[in-house]
């Protein structure tokens, strides 16, 4: 039986998560020309190439560890990593090597961005994966690691030995007015001496012109996070004065205002919106990932996720004779885990005449929307 796909199509867009709202914001007279923005409110003039893959949502997220000797304020991370040493890729849990291989090949990364917790706290760690990346898919493979620490020379040179490509200082708030007589001036000096490409990434707070100023005169980039309200910082955020923009975003007010006012002093600067990171590099990633995973009858939407029929529950081989006696072709449906998954716009158009008989066994018919890998989060469920 041929299967038109049109009326099912029109009546999908209703699946569809909803789009990050965009917001005019405020650049404190920053001559905007000079600026490239995106449709997150992100701006930059220049970006690194670790920030250039990770707009690709070709960058894995590695978390090396929670335990962090720092207590800023701002920390945005949750309850199950905070304090605690886990290692996480992207979502999934790190348990060996060859976990991590696969997360990596399963978004087909093209780079790899170490973070924490304070990574440094586990150096020879942060060493065996950049060598272990770089081993299983060439030099290329882009990486770069965020410290808030100011690590030494020696360190350093272990980083570059190993080859890490990028590095972020994220020196804390109170070293912010000296920072030129501290030790990160040195860490970043190092840094360029040994080839590692270095910038300096904080939250844009109020005094972010200090560390711009710093960072051009230093000749290294800066990235300024905007500063977004979490389900573990928003306590501390209320307490120090910060405020939600509008009711549609998680982003702090002002904080935008504060990347304007710094980056008239810095010619390597680049402003990363909060609804960037689930608007644009979350939504690319699983693009990425849906695009190594979806089976031929699997809808890949916009957004990265996937969409597909299921029926459940009740009597199955009945479920599978009836769609084999109305010769449903093979690639379209699959038995998975007790179930039978199969194309959304498929069982759309058999609904009327297999439900009533499917359902007297008791099966249900579901259209299913979820994140494309293995037990990825749902996202929409339609009974049909
Ligand atoms: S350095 Fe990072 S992980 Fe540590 S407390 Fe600050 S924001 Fe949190």
């Amino acid at each position: 039986m041929k299967i038109e796909k049109t009326s099912a199509e029109n009546q999908l867009k209703v699946y569809r998560p909803k789009k990050a709202l965009y917001i005019k914001k405020e650049y404190a007279g920053l001559d905007m020309e000079k600026f490239t923005e995106d449709e997150t409110g992100s701006f930059y003039n220049y970006l690194s190439e670790g920030c250039r893959l990770c707009q690709e949502g070709a960058k894995m997220v590695l978390f090396v560890t929670g335990l962090c000797p720092k207590s800023c304020f701002y920390c945005p991370l949750s309850d199950e990593r905070r304090g605690k040493d886990l290692v996480f890729a992207n979502e999934r849990s790190i348990k060996s090597d060859e976990d991590l291989l696969k997360e990596a090949e399963l978004m087909n990364a093209l780079g790899t961005g170490i973070t924490g917790g304070e990574p440094l706290l586990k150096t020879e760690r942060v060493l065996h994966y950049i060598r272990t990346l770089k081993a299983s898919f060439g030099k290329e493979h882009h990486i770069h690691l965020y410290t808030s620490l100011a690590p030494d020379r020696q360190t350093l040179e272990k980083l570059a030995d190993a080859g890490l490509d990028e590095i972020r200082l994220h020196p804390p708030q109170d070293c912010w007015k000296d920072l030129k007589n501290s030790q990160y001036a040195d860490a970043l000096q190092n840094a360029k001496k040994l080839g590692i490409e270095a910038g300096i990434e904080i939250p844009a707070l109020e005094g972010a012109e200090k560390i711009a100023a710093f960072a051009e005169e230093m000749g290294v980039f800066l990235n300024l996070n905007e500063l977004e309200f979490s389900d573990n910082n928003s306590k501390a955020l209320l307490k120090n004065g910060f405020c939600l923009e509008s009711d549609t975003s998680n982003a702090a007010a002002g904080s935008c205002k504060s990347a304007g006012i710094a980056f008239t002093v810095c010619r390597k600067a680049h402003f990363c919106s909060s609804t960037y990171k689930d608007a644009v590099q979350l939504r690319k990633r699983l693009q990425r990932i849906a695009k190594n995973t979806a089976r031929e009858f699997d809808e890949i939407t916009e957004d990265g996720t996937l969409v597909y029929g299921v029926i459940e529950g009740g009597d199955q081989e009945l479920a599978e004779k009836t769609l084999q006696n109305i010769e449903i072709p093979a690639e379209l449906f699959e038995i998975k885990d007790g179930k039978i998954e199969i194309a959304w716009w498929v069982l759309e158009e058999l609904k009327e005449n297999i439900k009533e008989e499917l359902e007297s066994s008791g099966s249900r018919l579901n259209i299913i929307e979820r994140y494309p890998f293995e037990d990825g989060m749902l996202v929409e469920l339609i009974p049909l």
